[in-house]
């Protein structure tokens, strides 16, 4: 048993935090003075350019994208180091391209879909999203009403999607529908591909979120799609989707652990500098059993998503340990950013800190891909057997 990073993902790992540290943390004020004025979470046009051009240069491109396409087809082991650096940093930027989307394009794209869509994906020309949830229908995506009915060669989509981020950016999104109102999840769930300015999906609003995050809420009004653009198979959009959230699921388990860490990093530097009554903070108690349980939570969140990573990289069934990894630290990320905007006092509620931007990044993070509630209600009802 190695607990290890292989030797070349500890290679790229530091190459990406060294990525993040030079290019990525020095762009921190300027994100929090621009969420601060209003503008939302985002970068600037320049700025988005340089790091593209960047991280190109140190070939950070494509890292699980398929190699015949320019990607280098990395593990899940690989990616999760990658995802724990980039989640050190609240400057928002993705390396091209997005791997939830990307994995699930590369399960069931054909060959004309594969060039219209995967490769320019790949090449980080095309920006894309996702359409699953619904007013009705959110934590449980079953339950979703937006319909498309067959016309001829098409197929034509009626319903309404929300909470649906980068909708009116993305170049196109993959939007589920039902085909069958009786299978649903079992064979009457279907994926289409929707390119931008398609008549009938209309963007209704552009919703504000915590954080200066914006997702949108979008209206599908007898939007017709080419027959060519149904993704995979008829009725079988249920399982990509979930390979899909499960990706986003592990990524974000990084991220957290990248998050916490250095929530914790910052709690170690300031709490010996700060005294109060007479004494550095870091000879209180309080203190020095957040830094000790942070840094345990911490151990065993990493140790649980390279697990996970190891186990998926295996063909293994990870859709439980998914469940533990996303739900355990999202959780764990949050208290330990809690507890270090704690530690730093006044200074931690304010808008020059990270700290408040990861708080509401995780904050998002614990409704978004499931709420944990449904994650430890799948892991309950697996467990108990009372899963129907
Ligand atoms: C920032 C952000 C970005 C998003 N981006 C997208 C996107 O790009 N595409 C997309 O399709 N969706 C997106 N979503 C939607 C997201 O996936 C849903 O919000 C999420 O699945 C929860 O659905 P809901 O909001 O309808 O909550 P509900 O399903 O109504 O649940 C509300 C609460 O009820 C509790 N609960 C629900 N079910 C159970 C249960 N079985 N057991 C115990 N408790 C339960 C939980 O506490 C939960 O938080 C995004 C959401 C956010 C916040």
């Amino acid at each position: 048993m190695d607990f290890e990073l292989a030797e070349e993902h500890r290679m790229l790992k530091d190459l990406v935090a060294r990525f993040v540290r030079d290019e990525l943390t020095p762009l921190e004020s300027k994100t929090l003075a621009r969420e601060a004025e209003g503008r939302g979470l985002g970068l600037e046009p320049e700025d988005h350019r340089r790091l593209d051009a960047r991280s190109k240069e140190l070939g950070l491109w494509g890292l699980d994208a398929p190699e015949d396409i320019g990607g280098s087809d990395l593990p899940a082991m690989a990616m999760v180091g990658v995802e724990e650096e980039l989640g050190r940093t609240i400057t928002p930027y993705t390396l091209p391209p997005d791997s939830p989307n990307l994995r699930m394009l590369m399960a069931t794209v054909n060959e004309r879909q594969r060039a219209f869509y995967l490769e320019p994906y790949v090449r980080g020309e095309r920006v894309s999203a996702i359409g699953i949830s619904e007013p009705g229908a959110g934590g449980d995506p079953a339950g979703m009403t937006t319909t498309a009915v067959r016309d001829g060669d098409d197929w034509v989509i009626n319903g309404r999607k929300i909470w649906i981020s980068r909708a009116a950016d993305a170049d196109f999104t993959i939007l589920m529908a039902l085909t069958d109102r009786e299978k649903r999840a079992r064979g009457g769930i279907t994926a289409f591909l929707i390119d931008k300015g398609t008549p009938g999906f209309n963007v209704l609003r552009r919703i504000p979120m915590i954080g200066g995050a914006y997702t949108y809420e979008i209206a599908l009004e007898d939007c017709r799609v080419e027959g060519w653009k149904l993704l995979g198979t008829e009725g079988a959009g249920f399982a990509p989707m979930q390979l899909r959230l499960g990706t986003r699921r592990v990524q974000m388990a990084a991220w957290s652990v990248g998050m916490a860490q250095r929530a914790l990093d910052m709690m170690v530097e300031y709490a010996p500098q700060r005294v109060t009554f007479g004494v550095p903070l870091s000879e209180r108690q309080a203190i020095q059993w957040w830094v000790a349980d942070a840094a345990t939570k911490i151990h065993a969140a990493r140790l649980m998503t390279y697990d996970c990573a190891w186990k998926l990289d295996q063909g293994r069934d990870v859709r439980l340990e998914i469940s533990m990894i996303k739900a355990f630290a999202v959780e764990m990320a949050y208290e330990v950013v809690d507890h270090a905007m704690q530690t730093f006092g006044a200074m931690g509620m304010t808008r020059e800190l990270p700290l408040q931007q990861m708080a509401a990044k995780l904050r998002l993070m614990r409704i978004y891909e499931g709420p944990t509630e449904v994650h430890k209600w799948n892991l309950g009802r697996n467990l108990l057997g009372t899963r129907r």
